[in-house]
């Protein structure tokens, strides 16, 4: 069902209203990349997946996953065909902007403990301040253990934040462009204001420092070797008198993620062997051992098809990739009826009208973008009409508005057909994000449909 809305489809609502449930304990759990790994592995073996460390063989029907460095996950369903016929891969983000602690954060200012903080991928930094913030990730210690570090999301927890001029003294403040208003090196985080008995210098460091020792056993220095982001505290929330969509943080791409995943373990049986890869750092480029750029995906590939048999694994993963399909699960930007210029509205992504395919994510002339095969999305087309899948398509914004990229493009190197498919946001970066839960539930239907179709 192309374009049309999606809520119209449903006389019963309850199958939408209640996988959003899923969706919103998912991502008020999952607020980083490791913690989005560890969900991700408790659904994973809830529905009978096993790590692939502890397979000596594979067969079809088998369920395997692998968690690479904490901070990403590809997980895979053996099908009935040889590997040779391809992959149907859906891969989405589990990585989202937001600031993260330096390495040397620590400072103290005329009676405040403060904490420098280095932004993560695209944010306007003016959204950042004046919310209240947690912290979330780990310290790695010389001695080789990882404390976790979790401050913000109970309601008897203090939550941490980043102060603004008041309006009354903004009078030179509101004449910067909307760049400047809030500049990167001033994104520092609040922690504290009572000085420790007894130290003349930075006293109130010292405090905050003495509060870290003793709940978590660590020193100043440790923190170079941390991993802290500072995320919106609190948790998703209906959104809408209508409880329609979900506000939350990090629906980018975390929704994409949910129902991905959701969409691979809700399947049995399938003919092709269907894998779900959440990966990291697609904020910044993809780059790392985590992110879409890494071997990780093809190293693994290349051990499910010698636990499979095949005498020429490496060989074989580069045939298995050019024979595969992958949906490249990503949001897009949700046409927003405050601010209608930016968009071609014929190719707009709206709420409510389903799961959003895009070949034109990129910008400046399609730089980045999927640019996919027509024949592939004929295909695709099929598959979501056959389904009753509501789908609509969509470029990011108008032509030189701007643009954006996403993992799609990496994938396609592999010489596999891969198009964007995913949902619509509003506010998209902004530490509260919305998304339709109608949305929500016709992309799993669609990933499901993707993942067994023909
Ligand atoms: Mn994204
Ligand atoms: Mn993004």
């Amino acid at each position: 069902m192309y374009r049309e809305n999606a809520w119209k489809k449903y006389e019963d609502l309850a199958p939408v209203m209640e996988f959003a449930e899923g969706y919103k304990e998912f991502i008020s759990l999952g607020k980083t990349e490791r913690l989005a790994v560890r969900e991700a592995v408790k659904l994973l073996q809830a529905a009978g997946f096993s790590p692939i460390e502890k397979k000596t063989k594979l067969a079809p029907g088998d369920k395997v996953y692998f968690v690479n460095k904490n901070k990403n996950i590809a997980a895979f369903i053996i099908g009935s065909s040889p590997l040779a016929e391809g992959l149907r891969i859906l891969g989405a983000h589990i990585d989202s902007p937001r600031l993260d602690l330096k390495e040397n954060p620590f400072y103290e200012k005329e009676g405040f403990a403060l904490a420098d903080t280095h932004y993560y991928g695209g944010v306007k930094k003016y959204q950042w301040v004046t919310i209240p913030l947690a912290l979330h990730g780990v310290v790695c210690k010389k001695d080789g253990t990882t404390v976790e570090v979790h401050v913000g999301e109970d309601e008897n927890d203090p939550v941490v934040g980043i102060t603004d001029l008041l309006i009354h003294l903004s009078a030179d403040q509101l004449q910067k462009p909307g760049a400047k208003v809030i500049e990167g090196e001033d994104l520092d985080v609040s922690l504290g204001s009572i000085p420790v008995d007894g130290e003349e210098k930075e006293a109130v460091k010292a405090n905050v420092l003495r509060i870290l020792k003793e709940k978590y056993g660590v020193e100043e220095e440790d923190f170079v070797s941390a991993e802290i982001e500072v995320v919106p505290a609190g948790k998703a929330r209906d959104y809408g008198l209508d409880r329609s969509m979900v506000a939350g943080y990090g629906h980018d791409d975390r929704v994409c993620a949910y129902t991905s995943l959701k969409a691979l373990l809700d399947i049995d049986k399938p003919a092709h062997t269907c894998v779900c890869i959440l990966v990291d750092k697609e904020e910044i480029g993809s780059v790392g051992a985590t992110g879409a750029h890494s071997v990780f995906f093809e190293n693994t590939v290349t051990k499910i098809a010698s636990l499979l048999g095949e005498s020429h694994p490496f060989y074989a993963t580069r045939l298995i990739f050019e024979a595969s399909k992958m949906l490249s699960s990503d949001v897009s930007a949700g046409y927003d009826p405050l601010y209608p210029s930016v968009n071609d509205p014929k190719n707009a992504a709206y709420f409510g009208k389903g799961l959003v395919f895009n070949k034109y994510t990129g910008s400046r002339g399609k730089s980045g973008s999927n640019d996919a095969n027509p024949e592939y999305y004929a295909w695709i087309r099929k598959t979501m009409d056959e389904a009753n899948v509501h789908w609509q398509n969509a470029e990011l914004g108008k032509v030189d508005q701007g643009g954006g990229g996403t993992i799609a493009y990496i994938l396609g190197n592999y010489n596999m057909n891969v198009i964007d498919a995913g949902i619509a946001v509003h506010n998209m970066h902004a530490p509260m994000e919305i998304v339709s839960k109608v949305d929500v539930y016709e992309a799993y239907l669609g990933y499901k449909a993707f993942l067994l179709a023909e």
